[in-house]
Formats: structure tokens, sequence, C-alpha cells
């Protein structure tokens, strides 16, 4: 029984590994998958071949030259069955619902942005707004819900990933707004949520897995602050889905008001409402949702900072240093081999470095704080959608044989093909 439970195991995470290396590499011969999946020639015919009758793959001719080895024929390549099944992304920020729709090699084919009141969504209407929207979206694709497999939803703020619902976030007005159960019964799909930053960390992953791999920490700096942590190999988002929530890490006892209503955590020094306020020299107390920061608000700030204005100097300076402390609790809590910073607020990095690496100074001893590279990266709010489809498509890889049947009539080879590890 466990060995027949290790060999299914294996011949699942064998056909994720020949899924993901089409999906990667686009359409390939069966010799070359084996050189990109490192798996024996036994092992890919197998495999491919479960996946042709399954109508996963498909195969075709190639329209190169013909060699000697080819003895006179073409060489077949195999690729992804794009129509085969579709994924749906989603990603909820403050009035703005983004949707893609996603076939199966990866390609988006179409998306949409739909708006929505943030100022009155709530847990009882927007679930309504949701399902609606996304009904509306796969109706003028012509693409039929059931053909749907994978919901991913990323949202800003407080996500519960266990119970799939937005504990509470700058987009909506009320708390503990449902995501998941909704989706699931509207669409029979497999559905999950996460955070921005989450996703960011998945697509890092997915774009470059030799440097981002192991144990890294990708932090945002945005609206809010939010942190993705990558433990040993994998997303980590703790025991009830809450994980990692830097921003609401206290810095000091008693200080700053964050818009979370708490004082003193670190996003209350470094969001884009925490740097105007500073800037402005308002009360630390001064309520955040007062506060017209955003895009504009720090556009301007750099701007002064850019022209050499002290004040505005001043506040990236200090805010860089709490930065660092930041780092320096991170850092010392889960040893990465690389950090990441990120965000719409990135921008401001010049003006935030000294202070930061002086924070790291003051607050980390040197064994400690030595052993790990900064990332400084660019923001492309693509980054998201890349980490959701890429964490639709490693679920829906491993999926087997329960999604193939469903889709494609065929039943999966029950008969007793050789597995190999
Ligand atoms: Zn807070």
């Amino acid at each position: 029984m466990t060995r027949n439970a290790d060999r299914d195991q294996i011949r699942r995470q064998n056909r994720s590994i020949v899924l993901q290396a089409l999906r990667r590499s686009g359409p390939k011969a069966r010799i070359d998958l084996g050189q990109i999946t490192r798996l024996s020639p036994a092992t890919v015919t197998a495999i491919t071949s479960d996946l042709l009758d399954q109508g996963l793959i498909l195969s075709l001719e190639s329209e190169e030259p013909k060699t000697h080895q080819a003895r006179g024929r073409p060489r077949t390549l195999l690729k992804l069955n794009p129509d085969a099944v579709y994924i749906v992304s989603a990603r909820l920020s403050v009035n703005n619902i983004d949707l893609s729709l996603v076939d199966f090699s990866g390609a988006v084919v179409r998306d949409k942005r739909t708006k929505f009141e943030s100022a009155s969504a709530n847990a009882d209407s927007f679930p309504v707004t949701l399902t609606g929207a996304i009904r509306e979206f796969l109706a003028e694709a012509g693409v039929d819900g059931t053909r749907v497999r994978e919901i991913g939803v990323a949202a800003q703020g407080v996500v519960e990933t266990e119970t799939g619902l937005i504990a509470w976030s700058p987009a909506f007005s009320g708390r503990r707004i449902p995501i998941v159960p909704p989706l699931q019964d509207a669409f029979g799909a497999e559905c999950y949520i996460s955070n921005d930053t989450n996703m960011i960390t998945e697509a890092l992953h997915w774009s470059d897995p030799s440097r981002y791999s192991g144990t890294f920490a990708v932090i945002m700096l945005d609206y809010g602050v939010g942190m993705g942590l990558y433990l040993n190999n994998q997303l980590f988002s703790g025991a009830s889905g809450t994980a990692a929530e830097f921003g609401h890490a206290n810095h000091i006892p008693g200080g700053a008001l964050c818009r979370c209503g708490k004082r003193g955590c670190l996003e209350a020094y470094l969001s884009d409402y925490a740097l105007v306020r500073a800037a402005n020299h308002l009360p630390e107390d001064t309520d955040p949702m007062t506060i017209k920061a955003g895009v504009r608000g720090l556009a301007l700030l750099l701007e002064r900072a850019g022209s050499g204005d002290a004040g505005a100097l001043k506040v990236f300076y200090e805010a860089g240093r709490v930065l660092g402390y930041g780092v320096a609790r991170v850092i010392a809590m889960i040893d990465p081999k690389r950090i990441v910073l990120t965000g719409a607020a990135v921008r401001a990095f010049s003006f935030m470095e000294k202070g930061m690496w002086e924070g790291l100074e003051e607050a980390l001893v040197a064994d400690l704080r030595n052993n790990f590279s900064l990332d400084v990266m660019p923001w492309n709010e693509d980054f998201i959608r890349t980490g959701l489809i890429a964490q639709s498509m490693e679920r829906l890889d491993k999926d087997f044989p329960g999604t193939v049947s469903r889709f494609s009539g065929h039943m999966a080879r029950k008969d007793g093909e050789e597995v190999s590890a």
C-alpha cells in the first residue's frame, strides 16, 4: 500500500515536471524533454503517452530540416494543449477587480478591469460582485464556466489562506470578506486566495528558480508594507495563512498610528501615508485614512527630495533606518540568503538606502548580517498575476489523474506501466 502510494506520488511529480518543462520551454521533442527534466527516456515516453491520451498535450511534426539521425522522418514535437483547461486569475485592489483568463499553456488569452466601490464593499455584497464579474468575463470570452479548473485570487491586506477570506484590507469597508467558498460554489473550480506579496514571491521563484529558491524574503513597499516568505523551497503562509505581516510587526511600542488601528507598526513609519504624515509634520496619531498620500503624494515627496529639500530627504532617511531595523529582525529570525525589495515605493530607495544600511548595522551584529544579498527590483504590477498563474498551474499539474478524467473523457491508464524515479 505504502509502496503504491509512493509510486503514485512519484508519477504525479514526474508528470508535473514534464508539464512545467513544456510550459517553460515551449514545444519539445521527447529526447530534449529527457535532457531538460533529467528523466529517463522510458519515463518520458510513458508520461507523454499518458498525457497525449488525456488530451493535455498534442504532438506536432517539426518544420525543422531533417537530419541524418531522424532517418528521413520529421521530428515529432510535443506541446501543451492550450485548450485543455483554463484558469482565471483575479487581483483585488482598491476599487478594482483585474481578471485574466489563462489557457493551459500559461498564455493570457484575455484580461479585463472591472470597477467596484471599495468604500461600500462588505462581506454580503462583495462575493456577489466578484462572482458576477467573473461570470460576465467568461461569457464575453465565450468560455463555459465548467472548463475553468482553477481560480486564483490575490488581494491587498490581511488574507487568511486557510479559511479563504480577507480578514481586512484597504480594498473593503467591511472585514472578513468571504472569497473562496462563494467562488467554489459558483464555479465548481478549485479556488485559493493569497496576498499580493506572496504572489510576487511565487512569481520570482517561477521566473528565476536558481536565484529565488531555498530561503528568501520579499518586502513590498507600497500602499502598505507586505512580505512574502519562501522557506526551504516553499512559500510560507503560516498556520492560518496570514503570514508574514511584516508591516504590522511592531517597531516602536505606543508609536505612530497605523492603518490597522494599532500604534507603532513598521507600516506606520514606512508606507506612503506615513512618509507624507512625517513630511508634513502632522502628529503621529493623525488618522491614516485622512492623509492624502498614494502615488501622487509619494511622487511629490520624491520631487522634493530630488531637488535637495532637506525635510523630504530626512523623511526618507528616517524611513530607511526603520526599514533597516525591520530587515535586521527578518535576518535574525530566518537567515535568508536573499531579501528582495519591491513595490511602487521602491523608487524612493536611493533616498532610503543610506538610512537602511545604518539601521541594519545598528540593529544586528555583523556575524548575522553578512550572509545575505539584497535585490532592489523595479516595481512591475504583472508580477502578481504571474505568481497567481504559476501557483494555479502548479496545482493543476499535480492534480492528476482526477482532473484529467473529468475534462478529457479519457481515464488515466491504470495498467502496469513502470514508474521510474
Ligand atoms: Zn498595523
